[in-house]
């Protein structure tokens, strides 16, 4: 039996194994273990590939999007407008600030639906935050016009959209700021905790640089408390390197994606670009009826599939008692996702056998 596996962090190319190792070598020489050289060279790329004047490294995504929230000063009182369906992270990130998460409803694209968004603002919501689910940059147009007309500020949770478009403008570049989480799992993956927070506004930039320090300017003098959120020197040396072969890495990931639509679009819901955007394929998320039961064949046949996620933020433990909201479609959906593999390692024939067991399942 062929077993096709979900995720491969592996380093299996020799020349790419020894450019990591050069590159942590190189920092291991040099000795500026703490904000060496290789954050400060990363971040200005990054900056450079989102459009955008500023970037601070960070140690997480949950930082990122946290600490960038502090940086636009969202706290206590104040309420959020988040999707209901994310990595719970999010929903986190805006409790720790103090501040309140609202759940919007999500289309049948996944991502939060501008016109729920509407219909959740009130006095108390200061900030939006949309999350660019599977890889896909949310209606940010649609998202705009809402955020304008109530003077809302925009924080893109980009986690899962490193480099992906939409309507031309890259995944990052919409927002006031834009926060981005480089973990292993991510398109853009470090070997081991990693975030970044873009923006072209000068006083976020600056507050970032404190937050990220536990509130301290000059190594000494603490303006706010905060947390230790620094970018590694190693990460970013891997995430240097890892760069150079992003392009390529989503472009295997765009044709496996097309692979598994041409061959499953008649038999489950499969995710399509939306005209002019470019999607990185953090996961390949169909939508099926009898998921659970699809999910138990696939595994039994050696293929690895993952429920992202099985509970809604708001229906999660930590926030059930007191969620605020309304998700119909997510309730209605989140019984139905099922993620394929996708990852780049993954040949056509491994591509192949998912979606014959997918259609040998559906008995077509
Ligand atoms: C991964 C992820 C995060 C959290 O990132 P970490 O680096 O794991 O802390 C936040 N939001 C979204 C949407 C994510 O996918």
């Amino acid at each position: 039996m062929k077993k096709v596996s979900f995720l491969d962090l592996r380093i299996r190319d020799d020349s790419e194994r020894q450019a990591l190792l050069n590159a942590v070598d190189r920092v291991f020489q040099h000795g500026r273990i703490v904000l060496g050289p290789e954050v400060t060279a990363f971040e200005e790329a990054v900056a450079r590939m989102c459009d955008r004047r500023h970037c601070a490294g960070v140690n997480s995504g949950t930082d990122a999007v946290y600490l960038a929230l502090r940086a636009l000063k969202v706290g206590p009182g104040d309420e959020v407008i988040t999707t209901a369906l994310s990595w719970i992270a999010t929903a986190n990130a805006i409790a720790l600030t103090g501040a309140t998460p609202v759940f919007a409803d999500i289309r049948d694209d996944l991502n939060i639906n501008p016109d729920a968004v509407q219909s959740l603002v009130g006095p108390k919501t200061k900030c939006l935050l949309p999350v660019h689910y599977t890889g896909k940059v949310c209606d940010m147009t649609a998202l705009g016009e809402v955020a304008g007309r109530h003077k809302l500020i925009v924080l893109e949770d980009a986690s899962q959209a490193f480099s992906a478009r939409h309507r031309g403008k890259v995944a990052g570049s919409f927002g006031h700021a834009a926060a981005f989480s480089l973990n292993p799992m991510k398109v853009l993956a470090a070997c081991g905790e990693a975030g970044v927070v873009v923006t072209d506004d000068e006083e976020i930039a600056k507050r970032m640089e404190f937050l990220r320090y536990n509130g301290c300017v000059n190594r000494e003098t603490c303006l706010e408390p905060s947390v230790n959120g620094r970018l590694d020197t190693l990460q970013a040396a891997i995430l240097l390197e890892r760069l150079k072969g992003l392009p390529v890495l989503v472009g295997k990931r765009r044709k496996n994606a097309a692979q598994y639509r041409e061959r499953l679009s008649q038999v489950v819901v499969c995710p399509l670009d939306a005209n002019g955007d470019y999607d990185v394929y953090y996961t390949f998320t169909i939508q099926a009826d009898r998921r659970d039961a699809l999910k138990a064949f696939l595994e039994q046949r050696g293929v690895e599939t993952k429920i992202q996620h099985p509970l809604l933020m708001p229906q999660q433990p930590a926030y059930a008692k007191t969620a605020r909201g309304d998700y119909p479609n997510a309730l209605r959906l989140v019984q139905r996702v099922l993620c394929l593999p996708i990852h780049e390692k993954l040949e056509p024939d491994d591509i192949d056998y998912v979606c014959d067991t997918v259609v040998e399942f559906f008995g077509k």
